[in-house]
């Protein structure tokens, strides 16, 4: 947190503090009704962060591996910042190379998800963290980051299983923050500002993946 971010954390905590004490006065007359009236969305009182477990993640087709936490930062999204945007990434690289390089403080950078050819799904991030990805730090702050194992010259790599599972995975990101699906809110790496990345290049087939991602949208969960 830079200077910046100093007066509005201050004014916030201000609030938190505020309310605290009214949420006090509450759950000391009816604690046990207090207790079951909150208990879903408890997480929501300021200046408590949400439950995490180890292991478990934001999307049940998923399987969690821890990414370095030097790749990441703290957050509490969607509460302290919004969620509105997925960036799609290829790695340039294997699977297996992506999950090791996320895994290495060094590397300063990983995005939530990585979908290999076969269609699998690793989380290495909690949605409500912000993951070092875009280049950006607004873009890092606001979006959800899913890379894509092959290389951006190599048409080949995205294969149907990963269009399917990273369709599924993108639909279940836009019911859970209400994202629009559409091509200003799921963009590629390339189109963050700044960026001098290229990905997901001229073969990610950007209409084929939104039909997929509103088909998969339409599906009960
Ligand atoms: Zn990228």
């Amino acid at each position: 947190m830079g200077a910046r971010w100093a007066s509005r954390d201050g004014d916030r905590r201000i609030g938190r503090r505020a309310l605290l004490v009214g949420g006090a006065a509450v759950a000391a007359g009816t604690a046990v009704l207090a207790r079951d009236e909150l208990s879903g969305l408890w997480w929501r009182a300021p200046g408590v962060a949400k439950p995490r477990k180890e292991g478990e993640v934001d999307y049940a087709g998923a399987r969690w591996v821890a990414a370095s936490d030097s790749n990441w930062r703290r957050a509490d999204r969607p509460d302290d910042y919004g969620i509105d945007m997925v960036i799609v990434h290829v790695t340039q690289g294997s699977f297996a190379g992506a999950v090791r390089a996320f895994q290495n403080p060094a590397h300063q950078a990983a995005t939530h998800y990585i979908v290999g050819r076969d269609g699998r799904v690793t989380q290495m991030i909690r949605e409500l963290d912000v993951a070092y990805h875009a280049g950006n730090r607004s873009y890092n702050e606001r979006s959800i980051g899913i890379e894509h194992e092959g290389f951006v010259d190599r048409p080949e790599d995205f294969t149907d299983a990963m269009y399917a599972a990273s369709a599924r995975l993108t639909a279940g990101i836009c019911a859970r923050y209400d994202i629009p699906v559409d091509r200003e809110h799921i963009i590629g790496h390339v189109e963050v500002p700044g960026t001098d990345h290229t990905d997901p290049g001229p073969h990610w087939d950007w209409d084929r993946y939104l039909r997929l991602v509103r088909r998969a949208a339409t599906k009960p969960a």
